[in-house]
């Protein structure tokens, strides 16, 4: 009866029946996982998106948690990142002034190997969003199996208005004031959003100066450095992977299909690049200040040249331009978010016209998106498996300079196909056991993975 009575209340107010049903563990609701988790389902919807992004992965998280049946200790051990550092960095600009910027590395858990995750450089980088990208990364390197637990670090600054001086003097001085909790064994940074192999490079010799030589400090690195064959495009050959096992898995045959992808730094292009292994057509792409769309086919490699030349695929010949906002909405088999997150909101989740997405960003699908686009019956290749390349073959260049040994590309790829293919089949194995969605049976298997580490080390 008073399940009924609860279901009744939220409909009306479903913000407020959710804090009160969780006020009320005497109720005893908060113990059947539908009607909390539709309840929250409705209260986020009802509160249109008014999450924070670690407030969301958080969500992902417990959700998870409740599944596995995981006790409340283990859960506040999981929930909170393990320390965060705040630092301010300051670097003499070219005007000769003193710019202050504010940076993060932010560790999550550690159970499973030392910290790993990317730095980012963007004017969002805030403590929230930086704390939702480290947690994310220690489900991330539980789901594709490789020895390491989660952090990310983050500078508040726009890379577009500052010079390649000062990129490098503040990649230097970030490095200095993090150098304490940083270290082969310890934590090891990797490019993000912003970043690239040359910030590595800078990393890296900071890092020397004052530790001496230490490749292993940051992966991504060139490959003149001690950085890995492949680590360039191997988040994007890592979503390519994916999709081609799920596709095995499903029976259905990728060539043909439509592809529209929005964001074409490292991530995006390549996969741009490689998804036409699969017989698949590109039909949009999109950057920061604009996107091409050409319904019979972009021809990626002339796109790419321009976007080299040009700074953006707008203007492109052999596309029509079209609104950043247009490209997420446009009919196709597979939409590829691969900019940045909580792009698929409650705002658009209805617009979506792509039969599959694959999450090529982190974190681009807000929760409330997330269940809209479930009921609707639109599959998400989730961001901790989809994306999940790039920690995987930042892992080869870590184990490779720690063995003072370089592989070839043929290896490194076929050892990235490996791991993908494998926790593809996992992820979706065990979401069609659960009768979970992907995104779900990603977290529990992260989730799971993670928690049964530290309950070996004795955490709790
Ligand atoms: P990047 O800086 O190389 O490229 C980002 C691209 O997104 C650029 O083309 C930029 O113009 C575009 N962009 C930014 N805002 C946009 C917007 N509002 N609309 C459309 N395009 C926009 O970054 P990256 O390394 O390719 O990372 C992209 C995403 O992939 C991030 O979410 C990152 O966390 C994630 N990721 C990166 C890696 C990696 O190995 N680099 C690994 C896993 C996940």
């Amino acid at each position: 009866l008073l399940k009924v009575r609860y279901l009744l209340h939220i409909v009306p107010f479903p913000d407020r029946s959710f804090d009160v049903a969780c006020q009320c563990p005497s109720l005893d609701l908060c113990n059947d996982i539908n009607i909390v988790d539709r309840m929250r389902e409705v209260r986020m919807i009802s509160l249109k998106d008014h999450m924070g992004p670690f407030e969301s992965v958080t969500y992902f998280f417990e959700r998870a948690a409740s599944r596995l049946k995981i006790g409340n200790d283990s859960i506040e051990l999981l929930r909170q990142p393990w320390r965060e550092l705040r630092v301010a960095v300051p670097i003499r600009r070219d005007s000769g002034e003193i710019g202050v910027f504010i940076g993060y590395r932010i560790q999550h858990n550690a159970a499973r190997g030392p910290y790993k995750g990317g730095v980012r450089y963007h004017p969002r980088a805030d403590a929230d969003e930086v704390r939702a990208l480290a947690t994310l990364m220690t489900w991330k390197t539980a789901v594709i199996d490789v020895p390491f637990g989660g952090a990310k670090g983050g500078i508040q600054c726009d890379p577009h208005e500052m010079s390649e001086q000062e990129l490098n003097a503040l990649t230097r001085r970030y490095i200095q004031n993090i150098s304490h909790i940083i270290g082969p064994n310890r934590d090891i940074p990797a490019p993000d959003l912003n970043t690239n192999s040359q910030t590595m490079a800078w990393m890296m010799d900071a890092y020397g100066q004052l530790h001496g030589h230490t490749p292993a400090i940051v992966t991504g690195k060139p490959v003149e450095l001690g950085g890995s064959y492949g680590r360039d495009a191997a988040t994007g050959r890592g979503v390519v992977f994916c999709l081609e096992e799920w596709s095995r898995i499903r029976k259905v045959d990728p060539a043909g299909s439509s592809v529209v992808i929005q964001g074409f730094g490292q991530v995006g292009s390549w996969t741009a690049r490689l998804i036409g292994r699969l017989g698949c057509n590109v039909i949009a792409i999109s950057d920061q200040h604009g996107a091409t769309y050409n319904s019979k086919g972009l021809d990626v490699g002339a796109v790419y040249e321009y976007h080299r030349e040009n700074g953006s695929v707008k203007g492109f010949t052999g596309g029509e331009d079209l609104d950043n906002d247009e490209l997420l909405e446009l009919e196709c088999d597979y939409l590829v978010p691969a900019a940045v997150e909580e792009v698929i909101t409650v705002e658009n989740a209805d617009k979506i016209r792509a039969k599959a997405i694959l999450e090529a960003a982190n974190h681009p699908t807000t929760p409330a998106a997330d269940s809209i686009l479930n009921d609707r019956g639109v599959p998400i290749l989730p961001d901790l498996l989809a994306n999940a390349g790039g920690v995987t073959v930042s892992y080869f260049e870590w184990a490779q300079n720690i063995q003072q040994f370089q592989w070839d590309e043929e290896r490194v790829n076929s050892e990235l196909r490996e791991r993908m293919t494998a926790a593809t089949k996992q992820v979706a194995t065990r979401a069609a056991e659960e009768k979970v969605s992907l995104r779900e049976s990603a977290f529990m298997i992260g989730v799971e993975r993670v928690e049964r580490a530290g309950t070996l080390r004795g955490f709790v």
